[in-house]
Protein backbone atom coordinates (compact mmCIF):
# COMPACT_ATOMS: atom_id res chain seq x y z
CA UNK A 1 0.00 0.00 0.00
CA UNK A 2 1.57 3.60 -0.80
CA UNK A 3 2.01 5.64 2.27
CA UNK A 4 -0.10 8.81 2.16
CA UNK A 5 2.36 11.61 2.82
CA UNK A 6 1.31 14.49 5.01
CA UNK A 7 0.49 17.62 3.46
CA UNK A 8 3.53 19.24 4.78
CA UNK A 9 5.97 17.03 3.94
CA UNK A 10 5.31 17.95 0.25
CA UNK A 11 6.41 21.27 0.73
CA UNK A 12 8.71 23.64 1.70
CA UNK A 13 8.13 26.17 4.68
CA UNK A 14 8.23 29.47 1.49
CA UNK A 15 4.94 27.44 0.02
CA UNK A 16 3.70 26.63 3.31
CA UNK A 17 3.47 30.40 4.54
CA UNK A 18 2.09 31.07 0.97
CA UNK A 19 -0.56 28.60 1.34
CA UNK A 20 -1.89 29.93 4.58
CA UNK A 21 -5.68 29.22 5.22
CA UNK A 22 -7.37 32.75 5.17
CA UNK A 23 -11.11 31.72 4.15
CA UNK A 24 -12.89 30.98 7.78
CA UNK A 25 -15.49 28.93 5.94
CA UNK A 26 -12.67 26.63 4.25
CA UNK A 27 -11.18 26.24 7.76
CA UNK A 28 -14.62 25.42 9.51
CA UNK A 29 -15.10 22.84 6.38
CA UNK A 30 -12.13 21.06 7.10
CA UNK A 31 -12.98 20.48 10.54
CA UNK A 32 -16.53 19.53 9.87
CA UNK A 33 -18.23 22.62 11.76
CA UNK A 34 -20.64 25.32 10.91
CA UNK A 35 -20.39 28.72 11.34
CA UNK A 36 -23.38 28.78 13.28
CA UNK A 37 -21.80 26.18 16.12
CA UNK A 38 -19.19 28.54 16.46
CA UNK A 39 -20.43 32.24 16.39
CA UNK A 40 -17.87 32.83 13.32
CA UNK A 41 -18.62 36.68 12.21
CA UNK A 42 -17.59 37.87 9.02
CA UNK A 43 -17.32 41.69 10.70
CA UNK A 44 -14.87 40.18 13.29
CA UNK A 45 -12.60 39.09 10.39
CA UNK A 46 -12.87 42.37 8.00
CA UNK A 47 -11.44 43.91 11.13
CA UNK A 48 -8.31 41.55 11.07
CA UNK A 49 -8.07 38.79 8.91
CA UNK A 50 -7.78 35.18 9.64
CA UNK A 51 -4.26 33.17 8.65
CA UNK A 52 -3.71 30.29 9.70
CA UNK A 53 -0.83 27.74 8.34
CA UNK A 54 -2.10 24.10 7.09
CA UNK A 55 -0.12 21.83 9.84
CA UNK A 56 -0.97 23.54 12.01
CA UNK A 57 -5.11 23.41 11.69
CA UNK A 58 -4.46 19.74 11.45
CA UNK A 59 -3.78 19.70 14.69
CA UNK A 60 -6.92 21.04 15.34
CA UNK A 61 -9.89 18.19 16.30
CA UNK A 62 -12.12 17.69 13.80
CA UNK A 63 -15.60 18.48 15.00
CA UNK A 64 -15.00 20.30 18.30
CA UNK A 65 -15.92 23.56 18.43
CA UNK A 66 -14.42 24.58 21.64
CA UNK A 67 -10.63 23.22 20.24
CA UNK A 68 -8.41 25.57 21.73
CA UNK A 69 -6.48 26.33 18.84
CA UNK A 70 -9.29 27.10 16.75
CA UNK A 71 -10.44 29.38 19.94
CA UNK A 72 -6.65 31.15 19.63
CA UNK A 73 -7.64 31.74 15.41
CA UNK A 74 -11.39 32.21 14.31
CA UNK A 75 -13.01 35.43 14.15
CA UNK A 76 -16.19 35.35 16.29
CA UNK A 77 -18.92 37.85 17.13
CA UNK A 78 -17.71 38.34 20.55
CA UNK A 79 -14.99 40.81 19.07
CA UNK A 80 -17.36 43.14 17.62
CA UNK A 81 -18.83 44.45 21.40
CA UNK A 82 -16.96 47.42 22.42
CA UNK A 83 -15.77 47.07 25.89
CA UNK A 84 -14.85 49.72 28.01
CA UNK A 85 -11.35 50.67 29.10
CA UNK A 86 -10.07 48.73 26.30
CA UNK A 87 -8.43 50.39 23.43
CA UNK A 88 -5.97 50.35 20.54
CA UNK A 89 -2.23 50.84 22.32
CA UNK A 90 -2.71 50.23 25.82
CA UNK A 91 0.41 49.52 26.41
CA UNK A 92 1.13 53.10 24.74
CA UNK A 93 3.64 51.25 22.31
CA UNK A 94 3.11 54.45 20.44
CA UNK A 95 5.52 56.57 22.91
CA UNK A 96 7.90 54.32 23.39
CA UNK A 97 9.03 53.79 19.89
CA UNK A 98 12.42 55.61 19.57
CA UNK A 99 13.76 55.12 16.34
CA UNK A 100 12.28 53.15 13.38
CA UNK A 101 10.40 50.00 14.65
CA UNK A 102 12.51 49.88 17.58
CA UNK A 103 10.64 50.04 21.26
CA UNK A 104 12.88 50.92 24.28
CA UNK A 105 10.95 50.64 27.16
CA UNK A 106 12.95 48.35 29.39
CA UNK A 107 16.44 49.23 30.39
CA UNK A 108 19.71 47.53 28.58
CA UNK A 109 16.95 45.77 25.78
CA UNK A 110 15.23 46.85 22.88
CA UNK A 111 12.88 45.54 21.12
CA UNK A 112 12.69 45.37 17.48
CA UNK A 113 9.53 45.00 15.10
CA UNK A 114 11.54 43.24 12.77
CA UNK A 115 8.29 42.80 9.87
CA UNK A 116 4.74 43.30 10.65
CA UNK A 117 4.06 39.92 8.89
CA UNK A 118 2.95 36.82 11.23
CA UNK A 119 2.48 32.89 9.66
CA UNK A 120 -0.52 33.22 12.01
CA UNK A 121 -3.37 35.63 13.05
CA UNK A 122 -3.88 34.87 16.89
CA UNK A 123 -7.38 36.76 17.89
CA UNK A 124 -6.00 37.96 21.45
CA UNK A 125 -2.91 39.30 20.05
CA UNK A 126 -2.22 43.04 21.51
CA UNK A 127 -0.61 44.14 18.46
CA UNK A 128 -3.35 44.04 16.37
CA UNK A 129 -4.21 47.44 15.94
CA UNK A 130 -0.52 48.65 15.94
CA UNK A 131 0.31 51.07 12.48
CA UNK A 132 2.54 48.21 10.84
CA UNK A 133 2.19 50.04 7.72
CA UNK A 134 4.09 52.94 8.98
CA UNK A 135 6.76 50.90 10.41
CA UNK A 136 7.07 49.00 7.26
CA UNK A 137 10.89 49.33 7.12
CA UNK A 138 13.36 50.71 4.45
CA UNK A 139 16.86 49.97 4.41
CA UNK A 140 17.67 53.61 5.11
CA UNK A 141 15.24 52.79 8.46
CA UNK A 142 16.56 49.44 9.39
CA UNK A 143 20.37 51.24 9.59
CA UNK A 144 18.69 53.91 11.69
CA UNK A 145 17.80 51.97 13.93
CA UNK A 146 20.47 50.02 14.16
CA UNK A 147 22.39 53.02 14.58
CA UNK A 148 20.00 53.84 17.74
CA UNK A 149 21.37 50.48 19.08
CA UNK A 150 24.69 50.85 18.93
CA UNK A 151 25.22 54.53 20.18
CA UNK A 152 23.25 53.57 23.57
CA UNK A 153 26.00 50.85 24.88
CA UNK A 154 23.69 49.91 28.09
CA UNK A 155 21.76 47.82 25.49
CA UNK A 156 22.85 44.28 25.90
CA UNK A 157 20.01 42.52 24.49
CA UNK A 158 17.73 42.94 20.91
CA UNK A 159 14.65 41.15 21.28
CA UNK A 160 13.65 40.86 17.24
CA UNK A 161 9.90 40.37 17.52
CA UNK A 162 7.05 41.56 15.37
CA UNK A 163 4.93 40.66 13.74
CA UNK A 164 7.25 37.35 13.75
CA UNK A 165 10.89 37.80 13.15
CA UNK A 166 11.14 33.88 11.48
CA UNK A 167 8.37 35.39 8.97
CA UNK A 168 11.22 37.21 7.10
CA UNK A 169 13.63 35.80 4.52
CA UNK A 170 16.18 34.04 5.07
CA UNK A 171 18.38 36.61 2.83
CA UNK A 172 16.87 39.30 5.19
CA UNK A 173 17.87 37.62 8.34
CA UNK A 174 21.26 37.27 6.81
CA UNK A 175 21.43 40.97 6.22
CA UNK A 176 20.10 41.60 10.31
CA UNK A 177 22.39 38.64 11.80
CA UNK A 178 25.09 40.16 10.32
CA UNK A 179 24.67 43.88 11.49
CA UNK A 180 23.50 42.54 15.10
CA UNK A 181 27.09 40.11 14.84
CA UNK A 182 28.49 43.83 14.90
CA UNK A 183 26.80 45.49 17.60
CA UNK A 184 30.60 45.09 20.67
CA UNK A 185 28.01 45.81 23.79
CA UNK A 186 25.66 43.22 22.78
CA UNK A 187 25.38 39.73 24.58
CA UNK A 188 22.35 38.69 23.52
CA UNK A 189 19.81 37.83 20.81
CA UNK A 190 16.30 37.37 21.19
CA UNK A 191 13.80 35.70 19.09
CA UNK A 192 10.06 35.88 19.88
CA UNK A 193 8.25 34.07 17.71
CA UNK A 194 5.31 31.56 16.53
CA UNK A 195 7.00 29.61 13.84
CA UNK A 196 8.70 27.04 14.92
CA UNK A 197 5.40 25.55 16.55
CA UNK A 198 3.05 27.10 13.57
CA UNK A 199 5.55 26.11 10.95
CA UNK A 200 8.11 23.89 12.14
CA UNK A 201 9.64 23.03 8.62
CA UNK A 202 10.77 27.08 9.51
CA UNK A 203 13.51 25.85 11.35
CA UNK A 204 15.67 24.23 8.51
CA UNK A 205 19.59 23.49 8.62
CA UNK A 206 19.87 27.61 6.94
CA UNK A 207 18.28 29.08 10.16
CA UNK A 208 20.19 27.06 12.32
CA UNK A 209 23.24 27.73 10.68
CA UNK A 210 22.61 31.52 11.15
CA UNK A 211 21.52 31.12 14.85
CA UNK A 212 24.22 28.80 15.79
CA UNK A 213 27.44 31.74 14.42
CA UNK A 214 26.28 34.84 15.79
CA UNK A 215 28.61 35.81 17.97
CA UNK A 216 25.91 36.57 20.66
CA UNK A 217 24.31 33.96 23.38
CA UNK A 218 20.39 33.04 21.05
CA UNK A 219 17.31 33.01 23.67
CA UNK A 220 14.39 31.74 21.59
CA UNK A 221 10.89 32.44 23.08
CA UNK A 222 8.01 30.04 21.96
CA UNK A 223 4.49 31.54 22.18
CA UNK A 224 2.48 28.37 22.97
CA UNK A 225 -0.84 28.14 24.64
CA UNK A 226 -1.87 24.98 24.86
CA UNK A 227 -0.32 21.55 25.09
CA UNK A 228 -2.25 20.23 21.59
CA UNK A 229 0.15 22.54 19.85
CA UNK A 230 2.67 20.70 20.01
CA UNK A 231 3.31 17.34 18.15
CA UNK A 232 6.35 15.18 17.26
CA UNK A 233 7.12 17.88 14.08
CA UNK A 234 7.75 20.58 16.94
CA UNK A 235 9.60 18.49 18.77
CA UNK A 236 11.79 18.22 15.94
CA UNK A 237 12.38 21.92 15.59
CA UNK A 238 13.02 22.15 19.40
CA UNK A 239 15.73 19.37 18.98
CA UNK A 240 17.42 21.41 16.11
CA UNK A 241 17.27 24.91 17.58
CA UNK A 242 18.55 23.43 21.05
CA UNK A 243 21.36 21.84 19.21
CA UNK A 244 22.41 25.10 17.49
CA UNK A 245 23.23 26.23 20.86
CA UNK A 246 20.02 28.28 21.01
CA UNK A 247 17.73 28.42 24.63
CA UNK A 248 14.55 28.19 24.49
CA UNK A 249 12.03 29.77 26.74
CA UNK A 250 7.62 29.89 26.36
CA UNK A 251 5.44 32.43 27.39
CA UNK A 252 1.57 31.88 27.05
CA UNK A 253 -0.88 34.44 27.55
CA UNK A 254 -3.72 33.39 29.98
CA UNK A 255 -6.76 33.01 27.40
CA UNK A 256 -9.99 32.69 28.79
CA UNK A 257 -11.63 29.03 27.78
CA UNK A 258 -8.71 28.43 25.92
CA UNK A 259 -5.93 27.28 29.10
CA UNK A 260 -7.82 29.04 32.13
CA UNK A 261 -7.46 25.78 34.22
CA UNK A 262 -4.60 24.15 36.06
CA UNK A 263 -5.06 20.80 34.37
CA UNK A 264 -4.51 22.51 31.30
CA UNK A 265 -1.63 24.89 32.33
CA UNK A 266 0.35 21.70 33.65
CA UNK A 267 -0.03 19.86 30.76
CA UNK A 268 1.42 22.61 29.01
CA UNK A 269 4.29 23.15 31.47
CA UNK A 270 4.97 19.22 30.92
CA UNK A 271 4.43 19.07 27.37
CA UNK A 272 6.96 22.46 27.19
CA UNK A 273 9.65 20.67 29.22
CA UNK A 274 9.77 17.51 27.19
CA UNK A 275 10.18 19.54 23.70
CA UNK A 276 13.06 21.31 26.02
CA UNK A 277 11.32 24.80 26.38
CA UNK A 278 11.45 26.00 29.80
CA UNK A 279 8.29 28.19 30.90
CA UNK A 280 9.08 31.85 31.12
CA UNK A 281 6.01 34.14 31.37
CA UNK A 282 2.34 33.47 31.71
CA UNK A 283 0.81 36.78 30.42
CA UNK A 284 -2.64 38.66 31.57
CA UNK A 285 -4.32 39.63 28.89
CA UNK A 286 -3.65 43.25 27.62
CA UNK A 287 -7.18 45.61 27.49
CA UNK A 288 -7.07 45.52 23.32
CA UNK A 289 -10.59 46.66 22.11
CA UNK A 290 -12.01 43.30 20.85
CA UNK A 291 -9.99 40.67 23.11
CA UNK A 292 -12.15 41.46 25.88
CA UNK A 293 -13.83 37.94 25.70
CA UNK A 294 -10.21 36.00 26.12
CA UNK A 295 -10.02 37.98 29.93
CA UNK A 296 -8.79 35.92 32.80
CA UNK A 297 -8.75 37.97 36.28
CA UNK A 298 -5.57 38.67 38.39
CA UNK A 299 -7.17 36.67 41.48
CA UNK A 300 -8.03 34.14 38.99
CA UNK A 301 -4.72 33.76 37.36
CA UNK A 302 -3.34 34.10 41.17
CA UNK A 303 -5.12 31.24 42.08
CA UNK A 304 -3.85 29.36 39.29
CA UNK A 305 -0.10 29.79 40.28
CA UNK A 306 -0.49 28.85 43.51
CA UNK A 307 -2.44 25.29 42.04
CA UNK A 308 1.03 24.64 39.72
CA UNK A 309 3.20 25.55 42.58
CA UNK A 310 1.45 22.62 44.48
CA UNK A 311 1.64 20.51 41.26
CA UNK A 312 5.00 21.24 39.50
CA UNK A 313 8.61 21.47 40.32
CA UNK A 314 9.27 25.70 40.60
CA UNK A 315 11.01 25.69 37.18
CA UNK A 316 7.92 24.33 35.84
CA UNK A 317 5.78 27.43 36.52
CA UNK A 318 5.76 30.85 34.96
CA UNK A 319 5.89 33.70 36.24
CA UNK A 320 2.55 35.78 36.12
CA UNK A 321 2.77 39.00 34.56
CA UNK A 322 0.92 42.02 33.25
CA UNK A 323 2.25 44.33 31.51
CA UNK A 324 1.73 48.15 32.57
CA UNK A 325 2.73 51.51 30.88
CA UNK A 326 5.21 53.46 31.93
CA UNK A 327 6.59 50.53 33.86
CA UNK A 328 10.24 49.56 34.18
CA UNK A 329 9.45 45.61 33.49
CA UNK A 330 7.05 43.48 33.30
CA UNK A 331 4.60 43.64 36.50
CA UNK A 332 5.17 40.23 38.09
CA UNK A 333 1.48 39.38 40.24
C1 LIG B 1 8.21 42.44 27.17
C2 LIG B 1 9.10 43.43 26.59
C3 LIG B 1 10.49 43.32 26.70
C4 LIG B 1 11.16 42.13 27.36
O1 LIG B 1 10.90 42.02 28.71
P1 LIG B 1 11.54 40.81 29.51
O2 LIG B 1 11.01 40.97 30.89
O3 LIG B 1 13.02 40.95 29.41
O4 LIG B 1 11.08 39.55 28.84
C5 LIG B 1 11.27 44.32 26.17
N1 LIG B 1 10.72 45.39 25.55
C6 LIG B 1 9.40 45.53 25.43
C7 LIG B 1 8.87 46.74 24.74
C8 LIG B 1 8.53 44.55 25.94
O5 LIG B 1 7.22 44.70 25.78
S1 LIG C 1 2.18 39.17 16.71
FE1 LIG C 1 2.23 37.15 17.70
S2 LIG C 1 0.28 37.05 18.83
FE2 LIG C 1 0.09 38.70 17.31
S3 LIG C 1 -0.85 37.73 15.53
FE3 LIG C 1 1.39 37.68 15.22
S4 LIG C 1 2.00 35.67 16.01
FE4 LIG C 1 -0.04 36.07 16.82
Amino acid sequence: MPQTLPLHALSSWQEQLADLISDPLELLRLLHLSPAQVSYSEAALRGFGLRVPRVYAARMAPGNPRDPLLLQVLPTQAELVEQPGHGQDPLAEATALVAPGILHKYPGRVLLIATQACAIHCRYCFRRHFPYAENRQSRREWEESLRYIERDSSIEEVILSGGDPLALSATHLDWLFEQLARLPQLRRVRLHTRLPLVVPDRVDARLCEQLRTLPQQVVLVLHANHAQEFDATVDTACAKLREAGVTLLNQSVLLANINDDADTLTALSQRLFSAGVLPYYLHLTDPVQGTAHFDVSTARGQQLLRALHGRLPGYLVPRLVREEPGKPGKTLL
